[in-house]
């Protein structure tokens, strides 16, 4: 079966902790640590444009997606909007 791009996906099959945010109370430090353990697997990813472009086009509002959080991804959405 062809599961697209997620199936070239440097972070199937790694826990998703890095990736979202965890159910209790996170500091800034622990926050930083854990996005950047997700960024460093997303920045080896082949597919970091297309995880991208699916988060932005299908509105995901939660965890590291091409290497951006929430904010950068909304703020990413912004200057595309802003430039088309
Ligand atoms: S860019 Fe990051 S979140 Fe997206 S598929 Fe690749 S490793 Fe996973």
């Amino acid at each position: 079966m062809d599961d697209g791009w997620w199936g070239q996906a440097a972070c199937k099959g790694t826990t998703a902790e890095y990736f979202f945010t965890p159910p209790s109370f996170e500091v800034k430090a622990e926050r930083d640590a854990r996005e950047g353990a997700a960024r460093r697997i997303c920045g080896g990813c082949v597919v970091r444009e297309a995880c991208l472009d699916h988060a932005l086009t299908s509105g995901e509002h939660r965890g590291i997606w091409g290497g951006l959080n929430e904010l950068e991804r909304r703020r990413l959405a912004r200057r595309r909007r802003a430039s088309a």
